[in-house]
């Protein structure tokens, strides 16, 4: 279970980078004017003003600061979650430092409690296109199919899972058996039939996240918020019935900033190094991914970290996995912006 089948693609890891604009918002905006440490050169690449030579980065897409949230759930979102509705896997990652725009680009801005409005991210919208294609579905098939749509969010922190969907539950296990692949034991699955049912899901489950940051001291820019929909397609054909079952993982990563403070002690040190371990076993798992894809035989080391033995059914394989690496164009960020711009291209 610990060597990936290559999808023979050599692409089934896509990866899309998007810079946020340059003062909108709070987060990382820093005091006066200041340059811009990239420029975005064309759809595809990048070019880091590095010295003493600027370097050029290409990925899959590269989106501007204008890149409406429709675009990018477009060229991200789209394809992944109607290959969901198909019964295949699929994992949408938002990675970047603190501040480079995860949580704008997964669920909207943060001061709204909205998820319909113009901003609203790739989740609810990935929320509306899988309903509009389950039912399309259902009406295609005369109703010999039929969906089974469950929802659950989690978020792991210092690596222990705590379930967002029970604010009051203790930490949770990971487990796995045949039937369902690696699963958290005990997390809520909530069952939702149209967009606005998800939406409520989301929404309680990303309140939860924030009385936890305050109440519990769980920082949420330290934390991986998972939002899993588990997807059981059922249909009778000649009296045979098929069951397909598929998962959709919608990841708001830790922030990827390199801690500064030499002096933290005791639990803070042991929170920055378990988030750091994370997002490297991360890294490494999707490197091994990319070795394999191109025809190579790697172990993989899904094991490493709760994250990725988690999503390990929905990563390699037949599974489409999209990094949306973040970063902020500002000359500040030059350090953070390479490294994300780095963390990006091993995916490559
Ligand atoms: P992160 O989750 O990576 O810490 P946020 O998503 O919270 O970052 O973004 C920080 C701030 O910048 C927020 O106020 C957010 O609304 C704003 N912001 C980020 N990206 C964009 C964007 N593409 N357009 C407009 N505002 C943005
Ligand atoms: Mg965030």
């Amino acid at each position: 279970q610990q060597t990936a089948v290559s999808s023979g693609d050599g692409d089934s890891i896509k990866v899309f980078v998007r810079v946020r604009p340059l003062t909108q918002g709070t987060g990382l905006t820093t005091d006066g004017d200041q340059g811009m440490c990239l420029t975005v050169t064309s759809p595809n690449t990048i070019r880091l003003h590095a010295k003493p030579e600027p370097r050029t980065f290409t990925y899959d897409h590269v989106a501007d600061v204008d890149v409406t949230q429709e675009a990018v759930f477009a060229s991200v979102a789209r394809n992944i979650v109607e290959s969901c509705v198909n019964g295949y896997n699929g994992t949408i990652f938002a990675y970047g430092q603190t501040g480079s725009g995860k949580t704008f680009t997964m669920l909207g801005p943060s001061d709204s409690n909205s998820f319909t409005d113009d901003l609203r991210g790739v989740i609810p919208r990935s929320f509306e296109c899988l309903f509009f294609l389950i039912s399309r579905e259902v009406e295609r098939s005369g109703s010999c199919k039929s969906f089974l749509c469950k929802c659950s969010f989690i978020e792991i922190y210092n690596e222990q899972i705590y379930d967002l969907l029970d604010s009051a539950s203790a930490s949770l296990f990971l487990r796995e058996n045949i039937k369902k692949g690696v699963f958290v034991e005990g997390a809520v699955e909530k069952i939702v039939t149209s967009a606005v049912d998800a939406y409520q899901v989301l929404s309680m489950g990303w309140r939860n996240r924030r009385v936890a940051s305050t109440s519990m001291n769980r920082e949420s820019s330290r934390s991986h918020a998972v939002f899993t929909m588990t997807l059981e397609s059922k249909e009778t054909v000649n009296e045979v019935v098929n069951i397909r079952t598929s998962q959709l993982n919608l990841v708001d990563l830790a922030g990827s900033e390199r801690q500064k403070d030499t002096h933290t002690e005791g639990s803070r040190l042991k929170e920055a190094s378990s988030i750091n371990r994370s997002l490297m076993c991360l890294g490494q798992v999707i490197m091994a991914l990319v070795d394999v894809s191109n025809g190579r035989s790697r172990h993989i080391c899904y094991r490493d970290s709760k994250l990725t033995f988690l999503l390990r059914d929905s990563l390699g394989g037949n599974a489409r996995t999209y990094i949306i690496a973040n970063v902020h164009p500002g000359s500040k960020c030059f350090g953070e912006t390479l490294s994300t711009l780095q963390f990006a291209q091993r995916a490559k």
